[in-house]
């Protein structure tokens, strides 16, 4: 089926209950048992059903349904929130003494969680370059066990050279996980170009209309196979002890996103709330259409600043003139490239005064909402860091970045035209 029409049916059988068209909230803790050898079976995996909701959840089953098959995935685990996603996908696989390779491209948050947190579990991030995978093979060593990387990266708009990526980890045995938030399910699908793992922060384009903080890990399909002979990941093929002595790989279901569920969603327990779910699958209804709208209001934005004698470059992947324009071709829908552009102006004052002018853009540190965002980097998000810091990952303090929502781009360009004056 054509992901408009997964994004509105998949996951969901109307044949249950009471038919609603809108998909149920079960708002439950727990499930009822018919009797003790039911109970007894659900935990022995030998019947699947819901327990109790920090491990499964109805409404939540179908969020997960639906976002699997829209990614081309086996199987998908919502979680509390997209930081909570990616840490899941890596303690998944590595643990005290391992390392992961990161790009030197990603989102604030996961340079602190994955550089700084993870470190005091005594896992090391080494960095690669994700827009050529130029350094990526000469990191790789045993104790690696997983490649982390955006396909379209937050916030520096750059994109990931996905099938050299895949290339290098399939060659070493090493497990990818890529973060799709921005580019988001309706442009991009990591897994149809190989990769292994995907995570999305749903609070972003997946909501839509910045009402909830969500996350999401989808496998591919095969996996299992992958981890079955593994060396590098023996603890899915060996007795996991936490769950008297169940060896993951001999069971029928995908692997990676089952031991996430069973161990640490049991363990540390950052479940999403059906509530939240609910939104979810509300914002994903919509979701090709607005992607395709984001797509191209961003694109008229970005050739009115090109075309602007205050702005000094503009980093927009539709762009012609962009480095990564060839990559955005060959990899999202139609060349499509959501809805971050980033420009530069002439100094730091000039930029603030700019923040300050806007009237229908909103500044708020958030992306992928209906609305139109704007944000100064260097004055608020990174303003902890020094000029080296700010320049090594690619963000000057003459940097704006926006996130362009779904209004009218006649109104868009003309709050833009005055702020710049
Ligand atoms: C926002 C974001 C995250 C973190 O997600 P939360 O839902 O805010 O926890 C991770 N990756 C990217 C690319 C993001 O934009």
């Amino acid at each position: 089926m054509e992901k408009e029409t997964i994004a509105l049916h998949g996951g969901y059988d109307k044949k249950f209950g009471y038919g609603t068209m809108s998909v149920p909230i079960y708002q439950s803790t727990a499930y009822a048992f018919r009797d003790s050898e039911h109970a007894a079976n659900l935990f022995a995996l030998k019947e699947l059903g819901p327990i109790y909701s920090r491990l499964t959840n109805p409404t939540n089953d179908i969020l997960e349904a639906r976002f699997a098959e829209l990614e081309g995935g086996a199987a998908a685990i919502a979680v509390a929130s997209g930081q909570s996603a990616i840490f899941y996908a890596i303690a998944n696989v590595a643990q005290a003494g391992d390392n992961i390779i990161i790009s030197d491209k990603i989102y604030g948050g996961s340079v602190t969680l994955l550089t700084h947190t993870i470190k005091r579990f005594g896992i090391n991030a080494k960095v690669f370059k994700s827009e050529d995978a130029s350094n990526l093979e000469e990191l790789i060593d045993d104790n690696t066990k997983a490649i982390f990387f955006e396909s379209l990266s937050n916030p520096q708009i750059a994109i990931a050279d996905v099938e050299k990526i895949t290339q290098i980890a399939k060659k070493n045995g090493v497990l990818t996980i890529c973060d799709n938030t921005v580019a988001s399910a309706a442009l991009f699908n990591p897994i149809k170009w190989g990769i292994d793992v995907v995570v999305h922060s749903i609070s972003k384009y997946t909501n839509g209309q910045g009402s909830a903080i969500g996350g999401i890990i989808v496998e591919r399909d095969g996996l299992n196979e992958f981890f079955k002979t593994s060396q590098r990941y023996s603890h899915f093929n060996t007795p996991d002890e936490s769950y008297h002595g169940l060896v993951y790989t001999d069971v029928p279901l995908p692997n990676f996103t089952l031991r996430v569920r069973l161990a640490l969603l049991r363990d540390i327990g950052a479940s999403l709330p059906a509530f939240s779910s609910w939104l979810f699958i509300q914002g994903l209804e919509t979701l090709s259409i607005r992607m395709d709208k984001h797509s191209s209001n961003a694109l008229e934005v970005a050739r009115f600043l090109e075309a602007h004698p205050k702005v000094k470059s503009v980093n927009y992947p539709r762009l012609e003139s962009h480095s990564g324009y060839e990559k955005a071709q060959k990899y999202f829908k139609d060349g499509k490239a959501s809805g971050l552009i980033s420009f530069d102006v002439d100094n730091y004052q000039e930029a603030k005064n700019i923040i300050d002018s806007v009237k229908l853009f909103s500044v708020v540190v958030n992306i992928g909402d209906s609305k139109s965002l704007i944000t100064h980097p260097a004055s608020t998000t990174h303003s902890q860091m020094s000029a080296k810091e700010l320049e090594a990952i690619g963000i000057n303090p003459t940097t704006i970045r926006l996130s362009i929502g779904l209004e009218d781009t006649k109104d868009l360009i003309a709050d833009l035209s005055k702020a710049l004056g």
